[in-house]
Formats: structure tokens, C-alpha cells, sequence
């Protein structure tokens, strides 16, 4: 089954640095060949209907640094994915390099207290209490799922599958393409092709 919540497997732990030091920053750096670490076959990311291969490993660098009382964490991700092009249904390949931005802490109203744009930056989480190390693993998975496209094409000037005949227009023309088709019906025969997926 492709996975739709974080691997239980997923462990990424990083050393907090040392409390009272504003300047101190400590790093943690994985790389990931497979998104469980069995590596079954079928480990794809399932997420709003389309789903997600790995096609190069997902490198995460993570660097945490305090700020006041609170830990702010830059989780960077890096991989490339594979998956399918919603108009033309032949492999897509997507390129992942996004930094997220998490601050931890012990605080209940953090949201309240920060500024809009402190909000808008971070995404907020509270933590019970410190310890030597903090797992990064939920914000890692929730930042992939959030780094995923909500489309994904082959190229974007995919010319998708003729409603009419069924071929690729990106590799053949074929004669219904003579026939104009009404851009206002080029989402329908979209939504039509991405049920035949299903
Ligand atoms: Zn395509
Ligand atoms: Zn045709």
C-alpha cells in the first residue's frame, strides 16, 4: 500500500544546542534511498489522489538555532520524484528543494503572541518539554507532503491525449486535432481521464 502518514520508521532526532546560547546552532543531515526503510517496492507517497515516487534519494538537512525561548528549526528537503503527468498520463518527473521553517515551543499561545508575518514564516509547534534531542520526523513528513505539486505534468506545455481518439497529441497528431477544441472543455476531458486512473 503507498503510504499516506509518516513511516513509522521515520526517526530524525536533532541535539538541541546548548540553552542560553543565542549563537549556537546544531545540524542534523539524512539521506533516505527509501521512503520506509524495508524499501518495499510499492513505498510511493498517495497524496490527494496522485502518487509519489522517489526517483533520487530525499536528502533532509535540518539546523536548529534558539530564538528567545522557543527552537527554530530550517527543515530543507531535497529529492527528485516521479510520478504522472494528469494530462497525458506517461511519467512525470518533479524536482523537491524547499526550506520549511518550524519553530518549537514550550508555549501554548505562541500564535497569539508572534507577529503575522512570525506566523506566516513559521509553522508553530508545541513541545511538552526539552530534551537533549528533538525528532524532527512528523515536521519532515508534513513538509514533503506539502512540498508535493497539487498537479503534475510531463512539461508544461503537455498537449495531453485527443478526447477523440485517445492518442498523445504530444506524439502524433492525429485528425480529430484538426477539429478545435473548445478551450473551456480542455478541464473536462482532464478530469475525465484522471478518473480512468483511479
Ligand atoms: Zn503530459
Ligand atoms: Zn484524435
Amino acid at each position: 500500500m503507498p503510504i499516506t502518514e509518516k513511516p513509522v520508521s521515520w526517526r530524525f532526532e536533532i541535539d538541541l544546542p546548548e540553552l542560553g546560547d543565542e549563537f549556537a546552532t546544531t545540524e542534523g543531515h539524512w539521506e533516505l534511498h527509501d521512503l520506509q526503510r524495508r524499501g518495499e517496492d510499492d513505498a510511493a507517497i498517495l497524496y490527494d489522489g496522485l502518487t509519489f515516487r522517489l526517483a533520487s534519494p530525499l536528502r533532509i538537512d535540518a539546523e536548529a538555532v534558539w530564538a528567545g525561548e522557543s527552537l527554530a528549526v530550517t527543515i530543507r528537503l531535497e529529492c527528485g520524484l516521479s510520478s504522472q503527468c494528469s494530462r497525458c498520463l506517461e511519467p512525470a518527473h518533479i524536482e523537491i528543494l524547499e526550506d520549511f521553517m518550524y519553530l518549537y515551543s514550550l508555549r501554548q499561545d505562541l500564535k497569539k503572541r508572534g507577529t503575522e508575518e512570525e506566523a506566516d514564516e513559521f509553522r508553530t509547534v508545541r513541545v511538552p518539554c526539552w530534551k537533549g534531542a528533538l525528532d524532527l520526523s512528523d515536521q519532515v513528513f508534513e513538509s514533503l507532503v506539502l512540498a508535493l505539486p497539487s498537479r503534475v505534468l510531463c512539461a508544461p506545455d503537455c498537449r495531453g491525449i485527443c478526447p477523440g481518439c485517445g492518442k498523445s497529441l504530444n506524439r502524433e497528431e492525429c485528425v480529430c486535432a484538426t477539429q478545435e477544441i473548445d478551450p473551456r472543455f480542455e478541464g473536462l476531458t482532464t478530469v475525465e481521464f484522471e478518473r480512468q486512473t483511479e
